[in-house]
C-alpha cells in the first residue's frame, strides 16, 4: 500500500468541528503515515490550527502536523508558536511563506518559506520534520520556472526534509518537477498533492487563485455534467485514481490528499486505487 497523508482546514464553528471529526474517524481507516492542518497567512486562523492540531494529536491519537505560515508575522511570534507546538508534541511542521490576504500590511519579518525553515532549525534543531511546498505547474508568482527551482532548492538547503506538492491534473507536470530538482541535486521525497473532485465550481475557483491548471478536456466535461452531482463525483474519482496509479507506477513516494474536511471524495480515489 503506498504511504498516504492527509491535509484539514481547522473548523471555526462546532458544526464544523462535527464534520471534522466524523471525517477524521473514516479516514483513520487508511492509515494515514500523518495528517495536517493549514493555517491563515497572517495569523487569521492562528488559534484554530492550534486547536486542531491538539485534538488531532490528543482525541485521535495522530501524528498532526500544523502548516506555520511566515508571511504577516514577527520573528516573536513564530517562535511562540513553534514552542506552542513542541509543547503539545508535534514533530512535523509544514513551513510555507503564506499569502498575505489583500490589504493586509505588514510583509512580516521572514520574507520567504526558505527563511522560516532557517528559523526552525536554528532555533529547534532537527526536533520538527520540515515539509515544504512545491510547485510542479510553477508558483504564480515566480519571475520563471527556472528561478521557482532554484528557490526550491534554496528550501531544502535551509533544511526541509521533504516536499508536498501543489495539486495538478497532468502527472508529466509531476515527473518533470522531480527530474529537474533531481538535477539541481535535490534528493528529498517530493510527495504530490492529489486533490480529489468533488464540487467543479469550487475547484475552478482554487485553481485560478493557486495557478493549477485543469486541463480543458476536463473542464469541457465537468462542465457537460452540468447539476449531476453523482456524475462528477464518479468523473472525477475516476480521472484522480489514474492519476494517482500513474503517480505511484512512475515513483511517487506518497500521496498526499487535500481533503477539504471530507471523507468520501478521498475514500473514493482510495477505493479505486486499492
Ligand atoms: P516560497 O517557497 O517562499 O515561494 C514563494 C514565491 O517566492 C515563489 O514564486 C518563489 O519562486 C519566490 N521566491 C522564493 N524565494 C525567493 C527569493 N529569494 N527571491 C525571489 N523570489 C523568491 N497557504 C496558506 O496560507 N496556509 C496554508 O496552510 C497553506 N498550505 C499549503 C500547503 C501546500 C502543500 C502548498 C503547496 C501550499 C500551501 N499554501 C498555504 C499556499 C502557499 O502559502 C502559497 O502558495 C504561497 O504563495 C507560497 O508559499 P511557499 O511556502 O511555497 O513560498
Amino acid at each position: 500500500m503506498i504511504p498516504v497523508s492527509f491535509e484539514f482546514y481547522p473548523p471555526k464553528t462546532d458544526e464544523q468541528r462535527v464534520q471534522l471529526d466524523r471525517t477524521v474517524s473514516r479516514l483513520k481507516g487508511h492509515a494515514p503515515e500523518y495528517v495536517s492542518c493549514t493555517f491563515g497567512a497572517g495569523g487569521s486562523t492562528l488559534s484554530y490550527t492550534a486547536d486542531t492540531v491538539r485534538r488531532l494529536l490528543q482525541d485521535h491519537g495522530l501524528d498532526a502536523a500544523p502548516h506555520l505560515s511566515c508571511v504577516g508575522g514577527t520573528r516573536d511570534e513564530i517562535a511562540a508558536l513553534l514552542d506552542q507546538y513542541r509543547t503539545l508534541g508535534c514533530r512535523r511542521i509544514v513551513a510555507l511563506r503564506g499569502d498575505l490576504p489583500s490589504g493586509m500590511g505588514h510583509p512580516g519579518d521572514l520574507r520567504y518559506a526558505a527563511d522560516l525553515i532557517a528559523f526552525i532549525r536554528a532555533r529547534h534543531g532537527t526536533h520538527f520534520h520540515i515539509e515544504v511546498g512545491a510547485y510542479p505547474e510553477m508558483h504564480p508568482q515566480a519571475e520563471d520556472a527556472l528561478a521557482d527551482l532554484r528557490h526550491f532548492k534554496a528550501k531544502v538547503d535551509a533544511g526541509a526534509d521533504a516536499a508536498i506538492t501543489q495539486y495538478f491534473y497532468n502527472a508529466d507536470a509531476y515527473f518533470h518537477f522531480v527530474d529537474a530538482v533531481r538535477a539541481l541535486g535535490v534528493g528529498v521525497p517530493i510527495v504530490p498533492g492529489i486533490m480529489p473532485i468533488s464540487n467543479f465550481a469550487q475547484l475552478r475557483r482554487f485553481s485560478e487563485q493557486c495557478g493549477a491548471e485543469i486541463p480543458r478536456w476536463i473542464a469541457k466535461k465537468m462542465q457537460a455534467m452540468g447539476d449531476d452531482a453523482d456524475a462528477i463525483r464518479e468523473f472525477g474519482a475516476d480521472i484522480v485514481a489514474r492519476l494517482c496509479r500513474r503517480l505511484v507506477d512512475g515513483g511517487a513516494p506518497a500521496l498526499h490528499f487535500y481533503t477539504l474536511n471530507l471523507a468520501k471524495p478521498t475514500q473514493a480515489v482510495l477505493a479505486r486505487i486499492a
